[in-house]
């Protein structure tokens, strides 16, 4: 087989440092596997408007599109708060080079992390649900928009392709978890709900033994806090999933150990930690590596196909997490560097 290639986009501020931990951990993990790969560094972001003056220069591009998937940290930060570009930008500008239509969040409740959140463990359980969002269409990109003095207009617009392919990407995510699909929309207003409901409804016929069931955005975004084991995978519209999945990511307590992955239907997923690149830790060597690394994880799960890698991760970071080997914005008092060598020891015991 040939070798899988990996393009990797350190970022800034704690990127390169979460990032370093990530890629230790990747090549502990599948030394003597039969996955090999090989990573290519580009620039992007706050480093790139840096060294090109642009944060999505024509190189990394290239790389990224000829890639098998990507790594990217966390980019951004005071340092281009002028700047006559924005390092997020290049973030915008990939993912439509790339078609990544889709954003994945998953949330998954460790049980010895259960005590950072603010929903009681009983309710918490064994939460483990993803959500699925619609990335490039809906509300945030219809036309026209308009403001003027006394009144304003914002357009949300899906097409049947864009919902199809939206779907397939979740209904086949629930085909490998508990093949349980819960559509969130607003059915009993919207018409591009009502679109969705038929969308799905198309769809579920392709996927027999999947359950499938609607909610509403309002009672949805209630059931997160008060039934987070009621949902297996939600797929959802744009504007819906950006409340959600923020809404979500505060079940787990932590915004350092959540991983994310963006896809498309051609070219290479991409998968980055959800956080920012946190300024006012940088340099320190404290920054929680876990996100990156259960990114990392999730490449292998759905690029690669390397379950049996991405378990073994998996086993190791709870294992580390359970010794209470982690860092501060989970509890502990261990550096990064202290988190992964923990990691990668528990990777061979
Ligand atoms: P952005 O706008 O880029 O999303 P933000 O302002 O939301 O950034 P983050 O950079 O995500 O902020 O950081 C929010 C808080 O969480 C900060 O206090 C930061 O130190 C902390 N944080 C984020 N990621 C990590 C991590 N991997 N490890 C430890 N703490 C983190
Ligand atoms: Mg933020």
């Amino acid at each position: 087989m040939p070798k899988k290639v990996i393009a990797v986009l350190r970022g800034d501020y704690i990127g390169p440092e979460i990032m370093e931990a990530g890629l230790t951990v990747l090549e502990a993990a599948s030394a003597n596997s039969n996955f090999q790969y090989e990573t290519i560094d580009y620039p992007f972001g706050g480093e790139a408007i840096d060294k090109c003056g642009d944060p999505l220069p024509q190189q990394t591009v290239a790389g990224c599109e000829e890639a098998d998937a990507v790594l990217l940290s966390a980019i951004g930060g005071p340092k281009w708060d002028n700047a006559s570009k924005r390092p997020e930008k290049g973030l915008l500008e990939i993912r439509n080079k790339l078609g990544l239509f889709s954003n994945i969040r998953p949330t998954k409740i460790d049980p010895n992390l259960s005590r950072f959140s603010p929903v009681k463990q009983e309710v918490l359980n064994n939460t483990d649900f993803v959500i699925v969002r619609e990335l490039t269409s809906g509300i945030y990109f219809g036309t026209p928009r308009e403001q003027h003095p006394q009144d304003a207009l914002d357009t949300s617009t899906y097409t049947v392709q864009e919902i199809k392919r939206i779907l397939k990407i979740g209904f086949d995510m629930s085909m490998r978890r508990k093949k349980h699909v819960t559509v969130v929309d607003k059915a009993n207003v919207l018409a591009t709900s009502k679109l969705w409901r038929q969308v799905t409804e198309e769809i579920k016929q392709d996927y027999p033994e999947v359950t499938v069931d609607y909610s509403y955005v309002d009672a949805a975004a209630m059931k997160i806090i008060t039934q987070p084991t009621s949902f297996d995978v939600l797929i959802t519209a744009n504007l819906f999933g950006d409340i959600l999945s923020d809404e979500a990511s505060v079940l787990t307590g932590s915004l350092g150990t959540i991983p994310s992955m963006s896809a498309g239907t051609t070219g290479p997923n991409l998968y980055e930690p959800i956080h920012g690149s946190a300024p006012d830790i940088a340099g320190k060597g404290i920054a929680d590596p876990i996100s990156m690394i259960q990114s990392i994880e999730m490449m292998l799960r759905e690029s690669f196909n390397e379950d049996y890698l991405a378990d073994k991760i998996a086993k190791a970071v709870q294992k580390t997490i359970e010794d209470e080997i982690t860092t501060p914005d989970i509890g502990g008092t261990a550096t990064t560097q202290e988190v992964t060598a923990n990691i990668v020891k528990n990777l061979k015991g």
